[in-house]
């Protein structure tokens, strides 16, 4: 099913949805035996797709586009690759596509990704993501995502240029839109007003973190602009060296985080599952769904 189907359905339930990434140096492909049994987990809560990430550059193409062949493989998964098109050449690209198509896949994440810091062979081809959108419009029959950022993207001088920049992607073709991360659901709400003043009204889908570690959630907020509530930080530190403590407060603060948005008529839910179902299908059972 397209992004188009999937989101614009009268809903009355939430529509669930979850992404996962390529384990790096996997030589023996354990990892990735692990992943595909968690997926086993994530599925009991029938995602309307499943999502797979992609290293900027096509870094990790190979291992990426494997996960997605063996989850395309599978009649009772919608698998949407994620695809980045920063100092990837046109050529580079097209042959991408062929593959993904031979997939048969349906949907696409089209983003821009980062310039990795080694990048030698930079191709110019493609800057940024309405760039990719446009282009995949023009050349395939992709139903496109693309990203969104309820505090604006970390480069991005303020929210009202970013969503200009968010604007060019969906005017370009862009079909729902997948955020970032965010803590404090006022951030959303105040989003999807702007959104709504510009005439945006394609689907967001609200992108859900489950907290599991706090170094990991440090890294990543050091890469992004998300502002954490006080109350959750300061219980956050208290048990930083504490991983079950901090599972246990990452279950209860998303649960509670996604009944707000459910109950507000918030109802499309990504979540972020960094390859883990334990707290996401925690999660999902607190919620009822
Ligand atoms: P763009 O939409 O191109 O925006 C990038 C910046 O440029 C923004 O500041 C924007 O305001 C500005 N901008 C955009 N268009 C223009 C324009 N035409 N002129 C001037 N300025 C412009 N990264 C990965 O590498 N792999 C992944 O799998 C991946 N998955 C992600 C999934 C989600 C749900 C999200 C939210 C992000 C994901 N990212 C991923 C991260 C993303 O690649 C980075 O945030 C990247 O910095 C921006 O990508 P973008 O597609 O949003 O870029």
């Amino acid at each position: 099913m397209k992004l188009g189907e999937i989101y614009s359905k009268i809903q009355t339930n939430p529509i669930i949805s979850f992404e996962i990434f390529p384990p790096q140096n996997d030589e023996n492909g354990e990892k990735t035996t692990k992943l595909f049994e968690e997926v086993k987990h994530l599925k009991t809560h029938t995602p309307a797709l499943i999502s797979v990430t992609y290293g900027a550059g096509g870094s990790n193409k190979d291992t990426s586009f494997a996960i997605v062949k063996t989850l395309a493989n599978d009649k009772n998964i919608n698998v949407m690759p994620h695809f980045t098109c920063v100092c990837s050449s046109k050529n580079y690209i097209q042959n991408s596509i062929k593959e993904l198509n031979e997939m048969n896949i349906k949907n696409i994440l089209a983003l821009r990704g980062d310039e990795p810091q080694d990048c030698l062979t930079c191709h110019l081809d493609f800057r940024y993501a309405n760039e990719l959108v446009s282009y995949l419009k023009e050349t395939t029959d992709f139903s496109i995502g693309v990203a969104g950022y309820p505090e604006g993207h970390i480069d991005a001088p303020n929210i009202t240029e970013d969503i200009k920049n968010l604007k060019k992607k969906l005017n370009a073709g862009g079909e729902a839109i997948f955020t970032q991360m965010f803590f404090d659901n006022s951030k959303l709400y105040n989003y999807l007003e702007l959104l709504e003043k510009q005439n945006l009204t394609k689907p967001v889908i609200a992108g859900i973190l489950p907290i599991i570690s706090y170094n990991q959630l440090d890294k990543m907020l050091s890469l992004a602009k998300v502002t954490v509530p006080k109350t959750l930080m300061t219980k956050l530190e208290k048990y930083q060296d504490k991983k079950e403590d901090i599972k246990k407060i990452g279950i209860d603060f998303a649960s509670e985080q996604c009944q707000e948005l459910i109950d507000n008529g918030i109802k499309n839910l990504h979540f972020f599952t960094l390859n883990k179902s334990y707290s996401v299908c925690s999660i999902l059972d607190n919620l009822g769904l």
